[in-house]
Order: C-alpha cells, then sequence, then structure tokens
C-alpha cells in the first residue's frame, strides 16, 4: 500500500525515527525542522532510556520496555556508533525506602535489577564516585543512555540516503487541506508551497502550534527544564546515574550532562540559567568530586513536549484525513518503538495494540 508524500514536520528523535522507518518501508517523505535536525529538545535531554521510571500505568511500562527492546533493535541495525551507550543505570537515595519497595515490584515482573553497595559500585563500576561504602544502590543493567543529536543524525543520513529529502532552516507556517477536510499541501516559512497527502505533526513542544495550523485542540501541559553540559578534559564516569539531588550521565568524550528535577522546580522563581547551572555544579561535586575541576559550558531551559494528560499523542487524527501525531514525553527511550508502529500505520493502516492508551482522539472527547 503506499501513503502517498509524507512531510514530517519538526527533526528531533521523534521526527527522525519516524521518517527512517519510513523511509524503509518505501514511502515518499521529507523532513522538515525549523532549525537543524537533533537541536530541538533532543539536544537538552537527560537521554535516560529506562522503564523503571514509567509504572504509573501497566500500558505506559510495557511501552517503555519495547521502547528499550527497540533501541537494541534500532543498534542492530544502524551500528551503536556513535549514540547508544547500553552501560546500565544506577540509582541512590538519601532515604532509599520509596525506590528499593519500587525495585522489589519490578524484579517481580521480570525488569532486572541488582542490588549494591557504595563500595561495590566504586570497584565494579564507578571509582570517581564519592560513595558511602555502605550505602544500598541500585542497578538497572538493561537501562542505558542514548546520545540524541547523534542518533538523529544518524537516522536522517540513512533516510536521505534511502531517499528522503531534508528542508532544514524552514518551518511549517500553514497546513492546508482540501473541501473533505483532507491534508493536501504545507506552506513553508521560506515562501514555498509542498503538495504532501499525509503530515505528520513531530514538533515537540511546538506540537499544539502545528495542531492548530489545522482547527486542532491539542492540550500541552507546561514543564520546563533545566540541563547543563561541562567541558571536561577527561570523563570521570561511566554511565547514567539518579544520585540525591543530581542526575548525571556521560555527553561523549569531553562532556558531562548534569539535571535535577529539584532545580526544574526552581525556573519559574525566575533565576538565570547561570545560576541553575551553578546549582547544579555544586550538587554533582557532592557526587563526583572532580568534577569540581571543570567549568559550565552550557545551560538551557528548555519545554518538555508532553501532551496534558502525560501520556504519549501517536497515531492519525481521524477527524482530519492524513494528519498524524508523534508527541511525547520521554521521548528519547520511546523514539524508536513510536517511529516504528506509527511509520507500519501510516504505511499499511493497521493500528498496534501497543498504542491503544495513546491515541490522539482521547483529546477530541468532550
Ligand atoms: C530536562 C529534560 C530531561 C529529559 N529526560 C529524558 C530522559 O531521561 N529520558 C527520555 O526518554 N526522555 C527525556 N526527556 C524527554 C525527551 O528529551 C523528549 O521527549 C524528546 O527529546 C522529544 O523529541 P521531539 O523529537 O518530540 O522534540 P524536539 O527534539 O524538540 O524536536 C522537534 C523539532 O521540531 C522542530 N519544529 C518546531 N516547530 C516547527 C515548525 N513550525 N516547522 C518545522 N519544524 C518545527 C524544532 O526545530 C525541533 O527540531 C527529557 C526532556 C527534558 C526537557
Amino acid at each position: 500500500m503506499s501513503a502517498g508524500r509524507v512531510a514530517v514536520i519538526g527533526v528531533g528523535v521523534l521526527g527522525a525515527c519516524v521518517g527512517w522507518n519510513l523511509a524503509r518501508l518505501g514511502a515518499d517523505v521529507i523532513l522538515i525542522d525549523a532549525g537543524g535536525p537533533g537541536e530541538g529538545v533532543t539536544n537538552w535531554s537527560f537521554s535516560w532510556v529506562n522503564a523503571s521510571n514509567k509504572t504509573e500505568r501497566r500500558s505506559y511500562f510495557d511501552l517503555n520496555v519495547a521502547g528499550i527492546d527497540a533501541h537494541r533493535e534500532l543498534a542492530g541495525a544502524i551500528g551503536p556508533d556513535p549514540w547508544w551507550f547500553p552501560t546500565g543505570h544506577l540509582r541512590w537515595a538519601d532515604d532509599p525506602t520509596a525506590l528499593f519497595a519500587k525495585a522489589e515490584l519490578l524484579a517481580r515482573s521480570g525488569y532486572r535489577v541488582e542490588v549494591c553497595t557504595g563500595a561495590e559500585v566504586c570497584r565494579r563500576f564507578e571509582p570517581a564516585l564519592a560513595l558511602p561504602a555502605e550505602a544500598p544502590v541500585l542497578y538497572y543493567p538493561d537501562e542505558a543512555w542514548v546520545h540524541g543529536r547523534h542518533l538523529v543524525g544518524r537516522l536522517v543520513g540513512e533516510a536521505v540516503a534511502a531517499g528522503a529529502e531534508l528542508r532544514s532552516g524552514v518551518a511549517v507556517r500553514e497546513i492546508g487541506v482540501d473541501a473533505d477536510g483532507s491534508v493536501r499541501t504545507v506552506a513553508l516559512s521560506d515562501g514555498s508551497r509542498l503538495d504532501v497527502d499525509i503530515v505528520v505533526n513531530a514538533a515537540g513542544p511546538s506540537a499544539a502550534g502545528i495542531a492548530g495550523l489545522l482547527g486542532r485542540t491539542f492540550p500541552m501541559r507546561r514543564e520546563p527544564g533545566v540541563v547543563t553540559r561541562l567541558a571536561c578534559t577527561q570523563v570521570p564516569i561511566h554511565r547514567a546515574m539518579h544520585a540525591p539531588h543530581i542526575e548525571l550521565r556521560p555527553d561523549g568524550a569531553d562532556s558531562v550532562v548534569l539535571h535535577s528535577r529539584e532545580i526544574d522546580a526552581l525556573i519559574d522563581t525566575g533565576k538565570e540559567p547561570a545560576e541553575l547551572a551553578r546549582l547544579l555544579h555544586e550538587s554533582a561535586r557532592r557526587v563526583v568530586p572532580v568534577l569540581g575541576d571543570f567549568p559550565v559550558a552550557q545551560a538551557r531551559v528548555v519545554e518538555r513536549p508532553i501532551p496534558a494528560d502525560g501520556f504519549p499523542s501517536v497515531g492519525a487524527v481521524p477527524s482530519v484525513p492524513g494528519y498524524y501525531e508523534a508527541v511525547t514525553h520521554s521521548g528519547i527511550t520511546l523514539g524508536p518503538v513510536l517511529g516504528r508502529l506509527l511509520a507500519a500505520e501510516i504505511v499499511t493502516g493497521q493500528r498496534d495494540e501497543l498504542l491503544a492508551d495513546f491515541r490522539p482522539e482521547r483529546f477530541d472527547r468532550p
């Protein structure tokens, strides 16, 4: 079955995963980004691939487990370099009671988790950590982190090699429909107009604006986060981790990324990004003292792309023929699985059961 011409609006991790899968299925794809591919939220993410933090609803947990599996398959298909880091995840807390209760439930459902002591962690995994020897630490061996910008670069390169077209630095300004309301054209900020049969809204935090071009109200939640990069002459950590008050991960050969929900909560108090970065750096050096020697290189406040109920909005919107959404938080974890399922739905019309709870039409109900 041919889908006709598909315009993917937004080339972050979601748009790149949808576009790559569409190109593999032989669809006629054009990838459009207002900036550079992978330079949106995808470049300012903690980028932890996990399902252990997604236990609020069974179907959401299952989708995230499928997300981890899809990353492994993707690494098999395109190679792991330089984006896939399946190095597991470490997690500990000042009061570990809740973390350990959850870990026990996860272990009972077959999700792999090990309990270590601080001394073991320093010996086996992370010698640079300042961890009390007896501190209990959870190790999730099947979790990972992803270099989002590099992943997008790989997928876009492969999609273009397979025949997709890339238009970067141009924004979608209008979406035209025909008499029966079906998508027909997209108008771009450079004055051009493209004939299309399908559009995929993968515009991340700008997704509500793209939906609005079609008269659709797509409610999104505001939840900004602040991410900081340290410039390191030598990266002293080897995996992503949640320590008390701070999350840390490597970011390639010369950088470490810092994030904390506690610091995110200060964004609306009016503190400058530089001050938020200083607070993140202070927390990080308590966990990895040598990080105190490395300067803050970048700090950015970004909006998470979160539909109002907190869950993904993925699939066809039946009230607008030819219009699909691919909008979610946890998009690093979910990109590869959502890209595969959505591309198959566009090309074959088959709706996968894994997406049953995450259909866009739930926002149409009064
Ligand atoms: C602080 C923070 C921590 C996070 N931690 C994690 C984590 O640990 N694990 C995890 O799985 N997820 C995490 N996330 C979420 C994850 O990063 C996002 O869900 C994911 O990156 C979203 O990707 P995207 O492709 O939807 O959006 P983006 O990467 O923002 O891509 C959207 C693209 O659309 C383009 N665009 C916008 N408007 C237009 C237009 N009109 N025309 C053309 N193009 C347009 C933009 O230029 C942009 O490139 C985190 C997010 C934040 C902010």
